[in-house]
């Protein structure tokens, strides 16, 4: 149980001199405390005094003036900033005092503010109460937290746009979309007898199924993120043979991948930048495998690094080689494609093809290592690709990726289960529990669904004041 009805009080600006300083108070009492020793100079935000903000306190209010504090002789200039009840950061009444910035003086006035009757604020304390009020979720605070301790104008851009709302945006249009599902199907079950026109399972399917695709996109970006900070990860996938390696060396300019003409050659993972203008990534050579051909110990080892390497990547450029006929695998991926994380790469475009793809299926970028053709277009297409996959949902800060990608996770199973009954038509019973057990895990991610020791992690990370 957390406290909330006191009134709590730090110095809100880094440690350290500085020309201005903040005293932030949030809590009950906290526009007494600001007000009580204060002589107002003038009016920044058009009311005429503190006496009769307080007697009417419905929006924002700042006054210039000076602090006389207790065992300081001279007076101190300060701007006093006030908010009523709903108005402010935490979402209680609160007040800042912005004075000089000089640290002695900040603590004698946080002192001051706790003889009056504030206490000292715990670390993240303000930032935990707006959750707790419910000015913002937890996806948004960490945010908070992300903002502070941005370390360049790239962490700081990702931060910004995640308090925005650009990952709690997405989760609580699924959580919606999950809902309704949920009660649709559960008002089927509560009316069983009476011939209700419920869901049908095929409905069902079909909408779990765009959830399900979502979640995974959303997935895959955490784990992208908490593994590789910041750096988007786009890996090479196709067949042994299909002019992977040939298309790495070519697109990074360099030898690095072995090239061989014996299906299976790339064994290893390999790994290189490619310096595209707008989104520099991180280009991956994964290991190809014949389906149905024995593995040995080292193609499994490849294998599972590309598996590895296809979890994190948000990109995957799959590669066929037009010089062949289509094969099983290549069938199997092009029905699988994802027009959002995967791109359709035709390579050897300087032999004759041999490959027809259907009229209505992914665009390809046709290329050849060998002579060069497609490569700038190819290299458009990915700069495009990961641009688009940024501003759909923006990027995620590193403490929320690492703290949700397990619940994203097991929602996703949860769908992917539920899905798979609805298509058996099972029974209503059976797929509201899977969602309702998707539900809960979303509502971890935002923090609808939340455990004090969550809490208690994330915000003894904020440093106090925040
Ligand atoms: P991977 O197994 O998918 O990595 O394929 P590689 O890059 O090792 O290429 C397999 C074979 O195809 C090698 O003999 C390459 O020389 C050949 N190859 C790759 N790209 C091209 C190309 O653009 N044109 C032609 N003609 N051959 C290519």
């Amino acid at each position: 149980m957390y406290l909330t009805d006191d009134t709590i009080c730090a110095v809100a600006t880094p440690p350290g001199g500085a020309g201005r300083g903040i005293v932030r108070l949030s809590g009950p009492d906290s526009h007494r405390i600001a007000l009580a020793d204060f002589t107002p100079a003038a009016s920044f935000s058009g009311r005429a005094c503190p006496a009769l903000f307080r007697r009417s306190a419905d929006s924002a209010c700042g006054w210039f003036g000076c602090l006389r504090l207790p065992r300081i002789e001279t007076s101190i200039p300060v701007a006093v900033c006030v908010w009523p009840a709903g108005r402010g950061y935490t979402g209680q009444a609160a007040a800042e005092l912005h004075l000089p910035g000089s640290p002695p003086l900040l603590e004698a006035v946080v002192a001051w503010a706790c003889q009056l009757g504030a206490r000292p604020a715990e670390r993240g304390e303000f930032t935990l109460r707006a959750f707790l009020a419910g000015r913002v979720d937890l996806a948004q605070a960490e945010a908070v937290l992300g903002t502070i301790e941005a370390e360049d104008p790239r962490q700081l851009d990702v931060a910004l746009r995640q308090l925005a709302g650009g990952l709690s945006g997405p989760i609580q249009r699924l959580r919606d979309e999950l809902l309704a599902l949920t009660a649709e199907l559960e008002a089927g079950l509560d009316f069983a007898d009476e011939n209700l026109d419920t869901i049908d399972a095929h409905r069902a399917a079909a909408g779990l199924a765009e959830v399900e695709t979502q979640l995974d996109r959303l997935r895959r970006q955490m784990g992208a993120r908490g593994r590789t900070d910041a750096m988007a990860v786009v890996i090479l996938a196709g067949r042994p043979n299909s002019g992977k390696s040939s298309l790495f060396n070519a697109l990074l300019g360099s030898e690095s991948a072995i090239v061989d003409a014996a299906p299976g050659t790339t064994r290893d993972y390999l790994r290189g930048q490619l310096d595209l203008a707008a989104a520099p990534c991180t280009l991956i050579d994964t290991a190809g495998r014949d389906e149905g051909r024995a593995i040995d110990a080292i193609d499994r080892l490849a294998h599972e690094q590309a598996m590895l390497a296809g979890e994190v990547a948000r990109l995957r450029l799959l590669c066929i080689d037009q010089s062949r006929p289509l094969s099983a695998w290549d069938e199997g991926q092009l029905a699988r494609f994802d027009p959002h994380s995967d791109l359709l790469v035709l390579t050897k475009g300087d032999l004759p093809s041999r490959v027809h793809l259907p009229a209505d299926g992914p665009i390809a970028v046709h290329t050849s290592a060998r002579t060069g053709e497609g490569l700038d277009v190819l290299r458009s297409r990915v700069e495009a690709l990961l641009r688009a996959d940024d501003g759909s949902h923006g990027e995620i800060v590193a403490a929320t990726a690492a703290r949700a990608e397990k619940a994203l996770m097991r929602a996703f199973d949860a769908v992917s289960r539920a899905r798979k009954l609805s298509e058996r038509a099972a029974g209503d019973e059976l797929i509201a529990g899977e969602l309702r057990v998707a539900l809960d895990e979303l509502g971890r991610v935002v923090g609808t669904v939340y455990t004090d020791d969550v809490l208690d992690r994330l915000f003894e990370r904020f440093c106090i004041g925040k």
